[in-house]
């Protein structure tokens, strides 16, 4: 076999591990990530002496693709698993939100309706076939099964919080494959969950595929932003390179890992229309993620969920409620999280305004809370932290090999019928690789020509 020179656009987890995966095949692979670091979405900062995701991370039991990656990198050990505290915030009240019993006491709920919550959990986690469940949106599917109750009280205000104006047009399938994954960490007759976290944080799992890469000889650039897509002169359709901000650089194949806008950007004027439609089809909610460093705890809860859209912000995720605060030198850290249109003045706005929004609201959750806890506030953005997977969206699912000879996508807007993360881009990593290797081996009708 002829090793191909494969061009990977895109430093996170689906690109590194597709330059993994076709470096073991005995290709020669480049990867060009814009930013000055590996990891995207789940890179990490240093913070009180080590180092943590800019947005938080964990593992579930059922990612089995990360967690065979990270047994194959030698480091499959260096994981915690650890019970996670889950909790809502509804009217006033924080809630246990875990175990069936927590479900029986929660008050928001007349006692027949937390019967049938707890049963809703249940049922989903049982169902494989998602097939029924995507042609019906999040917000029908519950009003029509579980009724208004629970729709207005649980997860109305959730899906309005995740997903904005677009709420109503979710479909099922999204809502299942978060509580199929959520069942697949629990455990015992209680049903506590465990969730995995690595030791050192994301980044031991980051810095284990560069240096395997490094070891393999592989070209890797942080500060190369992909600006455009090369073509043949004789033949627009057909990728033989790209343009970054520093050079041109040819490779016989090209694979974009990168969200659909910004393929569409730099995707020659010959893209299929009809793809290209695809990529603009879906929407993207961007993540905002305010930081803080406390001396205090806000609350005992690890993952908070905030049901009450009077709250400017629809998470809080006390990270040291689950690994301890032992491990960032007795701080507390607390991500408050959003998910916005890009449009929104959230969006634009600095730390300190957006910790001034949040504070009162802080003191709602635990009315000790005072400002001068705070030592530390950084806020961090993901553009395209959520695709709006809508109903019957396997229908609209684009293709990994695109119409552009040698150009292959592998993204976000490919992981269905589950949500994204960083064990589906793993997944993704593996299968475009995979593709992408039997394409350049047996010389059939979508063979990239070598040069
Ligand atoms: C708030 C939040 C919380 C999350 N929590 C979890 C969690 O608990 N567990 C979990 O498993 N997952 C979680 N995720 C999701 C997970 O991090 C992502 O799904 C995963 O990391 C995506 O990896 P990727 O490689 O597919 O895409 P990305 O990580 O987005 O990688 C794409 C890369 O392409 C680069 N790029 C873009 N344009 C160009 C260009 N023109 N040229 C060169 N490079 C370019 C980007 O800089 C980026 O590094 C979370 C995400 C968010 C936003």
């Amino acid at each position: 076999m002829n090793p191909g020179r494969i061009g990977i656009i895109g430093g996170g987890y689906a690109g590194l591990t597709a330059a993994y995966e076709l470096q073991k095949q005995g290709h020669d692979v480049t990867v060009l990530e814009k930013y000055g670091q590996w990891g995207g979405q789940a890179a990490t900062l240093p913070l009180m002496g080590t180092r943590i995701e800019y947005f938080y991370h964990h593992l579930f039991g059922s990612d089995t693709h990360i967690l065979g990656l990270m047994d194959e990198l030698g480091i499959g050990d260096q994981l915690r698993w650890i019970e996670s505290k889950v909790g809502f915030y509804y009217d006033g009240q924080v809630y246990d939100f875990v175990t069936p019993f927590d479900l029986l006491r929660f008050r928001p709920l007349n006692l027949f309706n937390r019967v049938k919550l707890g049963m809703m959990y249940l049922y989903l986690q049982q169902v494989d076939d998602w097939q029924r469940l995507e042609q019906i949106s999040a917000r029908d599917w519950i009003l029509r099964y579980m009724g208004r109750q629970i729709y207005e009280k649980v997860w109305g205000p959730l899906l309005r919080g995740k997903f904005g104006d677009l709420a109503d047009q979710v479909s099922m399938t999204w809502l299942w494959g978060k509580i199929k994954v959520r069942g697949s960490s629990r455990q015992g007759a209680t049903a506590t969950e465990k969730l995995a976290y690595p030791l050192g944080s994301f980044e031991i799992i980051t810095r284990a595929l560069i240096e395997r890469l490094e070891a393999g000889g592989a070209d890797l650039r942080t500060n190369h932003e992909v600006i455009e897509l090369v073509t043949d002169p004789l033949d627009p359709c057909r990728v033989t390179g790209v343009v970054t901000k520093k050079e041109t650089i040819p490779f016989d194949v090209v694979i974009a890992t990168v969200p659909a806008y910004n393929l569409l950007e730099i995707a020659p004027p010959s893209l299929d229309e009809g793809y290209a439609e695809l990529l603009r089809a879906v929407p993207y909610q961007a993540a905002v993620v305010l930081l803080l460093v406390s001396k205090k705890s806000l609350s005992r809860i690890y993952w908070m969920n905030i049901a009450d859209r009077t709250m400017p912000y629809v998470g809080v995720i006390e990270h040291t409620n689950y690994v301890p605060p032992s491990e960032y030198q007795g701080r507390h850290v607390i991500y408050i999280s959003n998910y916005l249109e890009r449009d929104d003045p959230r969006y634009q706005m600095r730390a300190n305004e957006l910790f001034e929004l949040y504070a009162p609201h802080l003191k709602r959750i635990n009315p000790s809370f005072d400002s001068d806890w705070i030592e530390k506030k950084i806020v961090f953005h993901a553009e395209a932290g959520q695709p709006v997977i809508t109903c019957n969206y396997s229908q609209r699912i684009p293709e990994h090999r695109t119409p552009l000879q040698g150009l292959y996508l592998a993204n976000t807007l490919q992981i269905y019928p589950e949500d994204r993360g960083t064990n589906y881009s793993v997944r993704l990593g593996r299968n475009i690789a995979r593709m992408v290797g039997e394409d350049l081996g047996n010389g059939g009708p979508y063979a990239p020509r070598l040069a």
